[in-house]
């Protein structure tokens, strides 16, 4: 099953793609988690990534679409992959489609995570983020049992530079002005299937998985 999630920051991809991914058996593919770990680990894809993600701006498509291209030949996404985070923009969707064109392969769903600005602004100014298994938290919707510990690993949980207040208002502009067009993309493809992502994240995903067993043969 080749999936992808899209929707504005904060609507709850990376939420769902976990618990989505694990129950598909397939791997989530996050460009964002991909970039944080090279970004912490100081590797040169770090170093060319960190300067857009701090302002909350794309990464260029030429080192996006390399690296994705790396992680889907990988053997765990032979039988299929759940993509977080890409494509971003219609020129990096219609790389995808090229890609997997030569491997004989494509998409079977885009699903759209559905929900309102002002929710987005809530979730994404409470989210914090664990350092060591990159789970995120809601200091709110989600908490952990302990403040800034991860129940499931331990780890410390952070705010993510981008997740402030100025960076916020950006990264939302950039989604309208870039990401926002993949939606009719994705409709003209006949392949684009939206959900309401509002409301507990088990009805979320209880939605999501309803999608994706009528529209994935
Ligand atoms: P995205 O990957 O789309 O940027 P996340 O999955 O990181 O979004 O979710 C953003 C924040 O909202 C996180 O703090 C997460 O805990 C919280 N969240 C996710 N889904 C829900 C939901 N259904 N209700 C309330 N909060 C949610
Ligand atoms: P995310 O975790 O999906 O919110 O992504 C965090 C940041 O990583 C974004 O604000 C971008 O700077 C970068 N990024 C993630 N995915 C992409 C992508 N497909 N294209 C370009 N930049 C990306």
């Amino acid at each position: 099953m080749r999936v992808v999630l899209v929707g504005p920051p904060g609507a709850g991809k990376g939420t769902q793609a976990q618990f989505i991914a694990s129950h598909l058996a397939i791997p989530k593919v996050s460009t964002g988690d991909i970039f944080r770990y090279n970004v912490s680990a100081g590797t040169e894809l770090g170093q060319q990534a960190k300067a857009f993600m701090d302002r909350g701006d794309l990464v260029p498509d030429e080192v996006t679409v390399a690296m994705v291209k790396s992680r889907l030949a990988e053997d765990d996404a032979q039988s299929g992959f759940l993509l977080d985070g890409f494509p971003r923009n219609v020129p990096q969707a219609e790389t995808l489609k090229k890609i997997l064109a030569d491997w004989g392969l494509k998409l079977e769903l885009v699903l759209e995570l559905v929900v309102d600005h002002d929710e987005v602004i809530r979730r994404l100014s409470g989210r914090r983020t664990c350092r060591k298994c990159g789970r995120n938290w809601h200091i709110a919707f989600d908490p952990p049992s302990v403040a800034d510990k991860c129940d499931e690993c331990g780890g410390e949980l952070f705010q993510r530079d981008d997740d402030r207040e100025e960076t916020i208002r950006h990264r939302l502009e950039v989604y309208q002005e870039q990401t926002q067009p993949l939606i009719s993309y994705y409709a003209g493809e006949g392949i684009l299937l939206g959900i309401d992502a509002t409301g507990p994240v088990d009805d979320v995903t209880e939605r999501a998985l309803l999608a994706l067993r009528r529209f994935v043969r």
